[in-house]
């Protein structure tokens, strides 16, 4: 009945696809005459329960997908290549902001109509939307089985083990994730590797719900991340991307008094790793230090998201965001006067409550003065028990839609302009695979973290390679590789 262990595969986060009925055949019957139930109860070996992991939302929630399928992996459990061939079937989800949740809703509830004729199905949903809504998840979705927040994600072997047995599993006691552990090797990627150097975030920013989903600021020790990439890099990886909610306040309240500057320094010296990123850095903390180590250091790359959020000083502190445009902007002139040819990417928020015309007339300058390489642009909506979500949310939907619009408009046109002036340049580009747009070109990404299409051999995905842009749309450089 059941098919040989496999690699477990983590689908990449997509944005709008609910699950497609019409695609998902019943999964084949138990031994004549017995229950999915009560096979369950009478056999169930891990080798002989597939898991399928869907992951939404950020970087974050994707390496934590890694380390519940290595896990997993490590336990024994099977893998499914698709959710109608699994017998569990778990959602990684986000929080951030309504649409996100709507999003997993529609799944559970799709998937939950098939339970009902496949009783042994199980379905569990972990990351920030466990963490937030907990117990209260039950009610909502009765067929159920687990409710598991990020900082509870090492304990899934066991817990999957629970509800195998028939209980309802929730776990959202650890919201600190541990400080100290090595992860499971398990990698959804084969050159590029996320790496974590800390969880969770004390800035409090009034309309972000992370801390209350992710937890305290905690920095992983600086010996466990360079063991970390040591083993990446021995394993073929040729980058990797530093992870944290805002990796510059790296390192705080820790004894030993190490700063983001000094990680990025000591993977830098790590043989095997040709290029270094990282996100996401949150402008106040982001100095001198760090623009020099971008600078100094050769394999860290130029490029650099620092979310802006809004060009409005009034909506900045209403944000609790702790900067001002005027100094928002000084760093983005060191940076550039520091770093020539950096990328920089933003994050900005519309329609925040009290957001008048004025105000967002000023994210709309601040952007056509800064001219962000890219940028995403995402409309207000409350997040309790986010601190802004105790103010009315008086900004009609109409207008939010427009202001995204109209931004997302903008930033097309910079990227553009940005682009046009890198025809003829030559730029080191890390493969990443076949372009989705043309079957004979490949894709990947400079090192400001421009997309890149160009004629090549498949085998040099992977690989650093140099191409000659020949032309751009607003967001991708149409290049030739150099021989
Ligand atoms: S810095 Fe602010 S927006 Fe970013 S994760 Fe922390 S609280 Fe949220």
């Amino acid at each position: 009945m059941m098919a040989k262990k496999q690699k477990i595969v983590i689908l990449q986060r997509d944005e709008d696809d609910l699950l497609d009925t019409d695609e998902v055949k019943e999964p084949a019957a138990g031994p004549a005459g017995k229950t999915e139930a009560s096979l369950a109860k009478e056999q169930v070996q891990p080798k002989d329960v597939k898991v399928f992991l869907r992951t939404f939302g950020c970087q974050m929630n994707e390496r934590d997908s890694e380390i519940i399928a290595g896990l997993l992996m490590d336990h024994g459990f099977g893998v499914a290549e698709s959710q109608d061939e699994a017998e569990v079937v778990l959602f990684n989800t986000c929080s951030v902001r309504e649409h996100a949740e709507e999003r997993v809703a529609g799944n559970i509830e799709k998937l939950s109509s098939l339970k009902d004729k496949k009783p042994g199905k199980m379905i569990g949903i972990l990351g920030c939307m466990s963490q937030r809504h907990g117990e209260s998840l039950f009610s909502r979705f009765p067929s159920l089985d687990m409710v598991v927040g990020p900082g509870n994600i090492y304990d899934m072997p066991e817990l999957l083990r629970e509800a195998l047995d028939g209980k309802k599993v929730l776990a959202v006691d650890k919201l600190k994730r541990p400080k100290k552990g090595t992860d499971p090797a398990y990698r959804s990627g084969v050159f590029s590797a996320y790496v974590n150097v800390m969880y969770g975030c004390d800035n409090y920013c009034s309309y972000c719900i992370v801390p209350y989903v992710r937890g305290r600021e905690v920095s992983r020790p600086k010996k466990d991340i360079v063991k970390e990439v040591k083993s990446l890099a021995d394993a073929g990886f040729k980058e990797v991307i530093l992870l944290g909610q805002n990796v510059n306040s790296y390192g705080k309240g820790q004894t030993q008094k190490v700063d983001f500057p000094e990680i990025l320094e000591a993977v830098n010296d790590i043989k095997g790793i040709e290029r270094i990123r990282f996100t996401t850095s949150h402008p106040k903390d982001a100095g001198k230090p760090l623009f020099k180590a971008m600078r100094d250091l050769p394999k860290v790359c130029e490029h650099m998201h620092m979310c802006l959020q809004s060009g409005s000083n009034k909506i900045l502190d209403l944000m609790n965001r702790k900067y001002t445009l005027d100094e928002y902007m000084k760093k983005v002139d060191t940076l550039r006067e520091m770093v020539p040819g950096v990328g920089i990417s933003t994050d900005i928020l519309v329609g925040f409550p009290s957001e008048k015309e004025s105000d967002y007339v000023a994210t709309r300058m601040a952007m056509e003065d800064i001219k962000f390489n890219s940028s995403f642009i995402f409309k207000y909506s409350p997040r309790p028990p986010a601190l802004s979500s105790t103010l009315i949310d008086d900004v009609p939907e109409k207008i939010k839609v427009e202001r995204n619009r109209e931004l997302l408009e903008i930033q097309k046109e910079i990227s553009y302009e940005i682009n046009k002036k890198m025809v003829s340049s030559s730029q080191e580009v890390l493969v990443e695979g076949p372009s989705r747009m043309s079957k004979d070109e490949l894709v990947g990404k400079t090192r400001d973290n421009t997309s890149c299409v160009f004629k090549g051999p498949s085998d040099l995905i992977g690989k650093v390679v140099k191409v000659t842009v020949k032309g751009t749309s607003p967001f991708t450089l149409k290049s030739e590789l150099e021989t």
